[in-house]
């Protein structure tokens, strides 16, 4: 089990090439939960293979413990990794592959067996140990694969690299919680990659949000959810996303021209458009008074909610409303923003 220091890393895949990593530092805590969040493309297998060791960075260390695993290959950074893809040795049961990293070891035969049987009792797989593993279903064989990363007791992180993506939506419910259990009873630092925000929100205590090679955020989800960093931040997280208006400068204020909008001016603020943002749960919908009025375009549902949008002047804004209205499309709303939940943003950046 580790604390996990990049320090001063960034990557290039070739020199002169654009960083497919941009230059951070951050430590992350010995058994914490962690998820690498963000769009396809945006560098989250490069951190995560650099922290594996499958990659070498262009530049900056990697430390475990204190400890410069820079130069270290894979198998001597005591990482277990899981891919997308299941790695399983097709001519091998399931028992032999969740114990092949013991075997390798050289650890007794007993002790092998007592640990796979643990592995497997853990993880479902207990009824499986005699089969091939070649004859499993896909997600059976990233329970493998998993399982293969845990049978080690030495384990000083857990990488998962976007490992749901091929397991049916129950599986991948347990596996997220088997995941958690495996996190609180042994401690075990875990970084799982992602593009879901779902995902990452309910496994990770912290997340790392990435876009275009940068790290954007990193915070627990609530810190993500009630202060993005950026616009993109509050767009990527939350659905629907937050809402963002642009604003001015107006006596001492910034508002949104034409409503009620508005927060006490800071005393400096960087050059840039500014916005007010919110989020779509922290407006609600009033008889009269209220900051914003519109007419009501779309409405729709999620789960036990109502989305309304509202409309004008060619700015829209949603508000999730809890239980069933009767609201009527085409009609004027008008809605409050709770005040303590308008955010600032100058030059697409949170202003504190
Ligand atoms: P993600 O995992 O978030 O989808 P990646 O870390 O795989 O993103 O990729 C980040 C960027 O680096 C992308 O622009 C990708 O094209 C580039 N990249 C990834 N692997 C290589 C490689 N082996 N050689 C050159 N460029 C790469
Ligand atoms: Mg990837």
């Amino acid at each position: 089990m580790a604390e996990i220091t990049l320090d001063h890393l960034a990557h290039a895949y070739a020199p002169g090439a654009p960083h497919a990593l941009k230059p951070l530092h951050m430590t992350w805590r010995d058994g914490g939960t962690y998820a690498l969040l963000g769009p396809s493309g945006c560098g989250k297998s490069t951190m995560l293979n650099i922290i594996s060791g499958l990659l070498r960075p262009s530049e900056g260390r990697v430390l475990f413990d204190g400890r410069d695993v820079t130069a270290l290959d894979t198998g001597r950074r005591n990482i277990a990794q899981v891919f997308q893809v299941p790695v399983i040795y097709r001519s091998m049961t399931v028992g032999e592959n969740l114990g092949f990293p013991l075997v390798c070891r050289r650890v007794p035969a007993a002790k092998i067996r007592a640990r796979v049987e643990a592995v497997a009792e853990r993880l479902g797989l207990a009824p499986q140990l005699k089969r091939p593993a070649n004859a499993l279903t896909a997600d059976m064989k990233q329970l493998v694969s998993l399982g293969r990363g845990l049978v080690r007791e030495d384990v000083a992180a857990i990488l998962l690299d976007e490992p749901l993506t091929v397991i049916d939506p129950q599986l991948k419910f347990d596996l997220r919680r088997i995941l958690k259990e495996i996190n609180e009873e042994f401690r075990v630092t875990m970084v799982l990659v992602t593009h879901d925000q779902t995902e990452a929100m309910t496994f990770a205590q912290e997340i790392v949000v990435m876009d275009h090679g940068e790290v954007v955020q990193v915070g627990s989800p609530s810190d993500l959810f009630e202060r993005p960093a950026t616009e993109h931040v509050g767009w990527f997280i939350g659905s629907p996303a937050m809402n963002f208006l642009p604003a001015r400068l107006e006596a001492g204020q910034v508002v949104v021209p034409g409503t009620g909008l508005a927060v006490p001016a800071p005393r400096s603020l960087s050059e840039g458009p500014l916005t007010l943002g919110f989020r779509p749960e922290h407006a609600s919908v009033v008889p009269n008074g209220g900051a914003f009025e519109g007419r009501l375009e779309r409405i729709w549902y999620e789960g036990a909610d109502e989305v309304i949008a509202l409309g004008r002047d060619g700015l829209q804004v949603k508000v999730r409303v809890a239980g069933r209205h009767r609201f009527e499309p085409g009609s004027v709303a008008r809605i409050a923003v709770d005040p303590a939940r308008l955010r600032l943003f100058a030059d697409r950046r949170l202003v504190a």
